[in-house]
């Protein structure tokens, strides 16, 4: 399997110099399988320059897979081009929304009204299928298969495990670690804990040793306590679940919108003073990275 990482960025695009090494764009990662197959996790804004990328060899077969419908994760999908081209193929993956009660089909349908952009639904060219997910069905994708696991996020998360030839990868989408709400003094606490504790055993089992694991990895311990809730991780809980999943590589993406390259790199740095010994190799996401599994 080969990796390449298109938008790296939490919440909202960052241009400008003080990001210009990581990357602005958010998430979207391009992933092909050993036959070729084009696998793409999320449509942040990556996915218009890795839809530039794709013009060259048309027509296109292409696999979205949608972590969660925040407007960081799908704001590129209007303008994945292959979409009005016709002769493509792009089958959009997601999970059922618990809010509106509709299937993925419902997060194209949305961004594609006339008031927010000139070209509708019907009107794409490309012949595209939505497939709503169920949580631990495995979706085969030529030789490779794209399984959904349900993460902690204020909206339907799922992660995807993606598995080829006996290589693996994980990605989290926005994950925030279960936290116990009570104080260790509350009588609640011990019981929720044991919940807690079961669910992260559970969702660990679930995402397995892999050879690439793609974190949430927002915000630094020092940051957390003002972001309970907000649905994300630190690069602390990052490098745990990195150990206790038994991954070979770590890679933290997501990167909060306000820090600069140069702070990414500071805060990064002091994660890794406090787990000296990680474990396995860990690295900053940044837009154009590749990695051959
Ligand atoms: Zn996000
Ligand atoms: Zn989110």
């Amino acid at each position: 399997m080969r990796v390449k990482m298109w938008g790296v960025r939490g919440s909202i695009p960052s241009p400008g110099p003080r990001t210009v090494r990581y990357g602005g764009n958010t998430t979207c990662i391009e992933v092909r399988s050993d036959e070729d197959r084009l696998i793409i996790l999320d449509a942040g804004t990556g996915i218009f320059p890795l839809a530039q990328s794709l013009l060259a060899r048309l027509p296109v077969e292409a696999n979205i897979f949608i972590t969660h419908t925040h407007w960081d994760h799908i704001q590129g999908l209007p303008f994945f081009v292959p979409l009005h081209i016709p002769g493509n193929v792009v089958r959009i993956h997601g999970a059922f929304d618990l809010i509106t009660q509709q299937g993925v089909e419902h997060v194209m349908n949305v961004q594609l009204q006339y008031s927010y952009f000139p070209i509708r639904e019907a009107e794409l060219k490309a012949a595209v299928e939505y497939l709503t997910l169920t949580v631990g069905e495995p979706v085969r994708v030529g030789d490779a298969t794209v399984t959904p696991i349900l993460m902690n996020h204020p909206v339907t998360n799922l992660g995807y495990r993606i598995e080829c030839n006996g290589k693996a990868l994980f990605f989290t989408g926005d994950h925030e670690p279960w936290r116990n709400i009570y104080a260790p003094e509350d009588p609640p606490w011990a019981e929720y804990q044991a919940l807690i504790e079961q669910r992260q055993a559970d969702l660990d089992a679930a995402i397995g040793p892999v050879d690439l694991l793609i974190v949430d990895a927002a915000y630094t311990v020092a940051e957390y306590p003002q972001k309970i809730g907000w649905g994300h991780g630190t690069f602390d809980t990052g490098l745990e679940l990195a150990r206790r999943t038994g991954a070979r590589r770590l890679l933290c993406t997501h990167h909060e919108p306000t820090r600069s390259d140069d702070e990414l790199e500071r805060v990064f740095a002091e994660a890794l003073a406090r787990h000296p010994d990680p474990g396995c190799e860990v690295m900053l996401a940044y837009e154009g990275l590749e990695i051959t599994l």
